[in-house]
């Protein structure tokens, strides 16, 4: 056997494995349909020599100390806590929604526990809490969904709110102080280098082969290996048995200002309800890059086109379930990752999932 392991694909599921496995002894090979590493979370310089995130904005951000820990192998890290804006009827407000967004958005002073209370006040419960319509209606009520919910989960999903489970419009909580932050957790760093620098740090060993612009599907059956570590799409590699599974993409529009030192007032500015895009993320914000221009993204969702986002629905999660009943019944093949799991992970928890089929490879 020339290798141990083959490993499909080279974002986060596929490097931990590989270095994991790698740093075992195993003899590795690490391919990527794309011509580079790092899969979405991969980073450049554009051609104006600002640092981009070509797939959209990625932002670190974990609870988890062992997952901190072990990134930090790769990379040193600059601090950075991201603030997100919501731009509602031409106006401002933090998102997630706190005190200031409740206090703006409706000329009031209330105090923290005031801002409980009227929270109290307008939010509908709900005895079971099921669809992403329910989250939002049970803590926030009817006007503050409309605002700042509803449309930008229409533009972001082509799906009502009650037609997505509850996991999704979860991820944004409410806050009855001032915290404006859009993540709380313990670890909120970026890659000081770029992500693009750790993946390469990462997939340094000698045990580890990469070849770049390789598709599994024509190589599939001719490498020679043991096992696979599989972390594109499931219903890709079962050849779609049964049917497609829904994947959300996006379209993105990169533009460069020049001789614009600051083009926004936060990383990210959302757009509930206006335009086609979702959000503008300006990338100086992210990585404390120092530039006389700036570069910015713009998000425009799309039903068609490469698999960003697994869709949390019911019946997504039924036919996945039978994808991943044919995966049980492929042992010498691993699943793992966003797109192989059918799980809206963040990076931190791919990491996770990854040292742990890696950990369970080298038993
Ligand atoms: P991917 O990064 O998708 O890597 C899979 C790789 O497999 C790809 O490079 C693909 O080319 C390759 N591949 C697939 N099929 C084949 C094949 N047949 N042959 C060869 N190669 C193949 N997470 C955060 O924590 N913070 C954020 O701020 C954040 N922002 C995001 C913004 C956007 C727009 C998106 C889409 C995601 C964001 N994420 C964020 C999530 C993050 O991108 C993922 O959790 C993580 O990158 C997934 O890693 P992965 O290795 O599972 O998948
Ligand atoms: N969301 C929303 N309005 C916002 C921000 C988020 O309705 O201003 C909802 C929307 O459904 C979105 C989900 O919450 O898809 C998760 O948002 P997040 O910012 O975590 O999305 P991601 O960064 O993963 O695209």
């Amino acid at each position: 056997m020339k290798y141990d392991v083959l490993i499909v694909g080279a974002g986060f599921a596929g490097a931990v494995c590989a270095e994991r496995l790698a740093a075992a002894g195993k003899r590795v090979l690490i391919i990527d349909k794309r011509s580079h590493i790092g899969g979405n979370a991969f980073d450049c310089h554009d051609k104006n020599g600002v640092m981009i995130h070509p797939y959209g904005p990625h932002i670190f951000h974990t609870s988890s100390k062992r997952i901190f820990e072990y990134l930090s192998n790769f990379t040193d890290w600059r601090f950075y806590e991201h603030r997100v804006l919501a731009c509602v009827d031409g106006t401002l407000y933090p998102i997630p929604i706190n005190r200031t967004t409740i206090n703006k958005l409706y000329d009031l002073d209330l105090d923290e526990q005031a801002v409980t209370a009227y929270l109290e006040s307008v939010r509908e419960p709900r005895d079971r809490v099921t669809t992403s319509e329910d989250v939002v209606l049970s803590s926030v009520g009817r006007d503050l969904c409309e605002k700042f919910f509803r449309g930008y989960t229409r533009k972001q999903w082509g799906l009502d709110l009650s037609e997505l489970s509850a996991g999704v419009a979860a991820r944004i909580p409410t806050r009855a102080n001032d915290d404006d932050r859009y993540f709380t957790d313990a670890f909120q760093f970026m890659p000081a280098q770029g992500y693009s620098s750790m993946f390469e740090r990462m997939l340094a060993s000698p045990n580890i082969e990469l070849r770049l612009s390789e598709d599994f599907h024509a190589i599939r059956s001719v490498v020679e290996r043991q096992h696979t570590v599989y972390t594109g799409p499931i219903d890709a590699y079962f050849d779609f048995r049964f049917g497609k599974l829904p994947y959300r993409s996006l379209a993105f529009e990169h533009e460069h200002l020049s001789n614009v030192g600051r083009f926004q007032l936060t990383g990210t500015v959302n757009y509930p309800n206006d335009h086609e895009y979702t959000r503008i993320t300006e990338f100086k914000h992210l990585t404390g890059q120092r530039h006389s221009g700036t570069s910015i993204v713009r998000e425009y969702p799309r039903a068609e086109g490469e698999p960003y986002y697994p869709i949390p629905r019911p019946e997504n999660e039924a036919l996945f379930k039978r994808y991943s009943e044919l995966a049980e019944a492929t042992p010498d093949v691993t699943f793992v990752g966003r797109l192989a799991q059918y799980r809206y992970y963040n990076m931190d928890q791919v990491v996770g999932a990854a040292l742990k089929a890696a950990e369970d490879l080298t038993l």
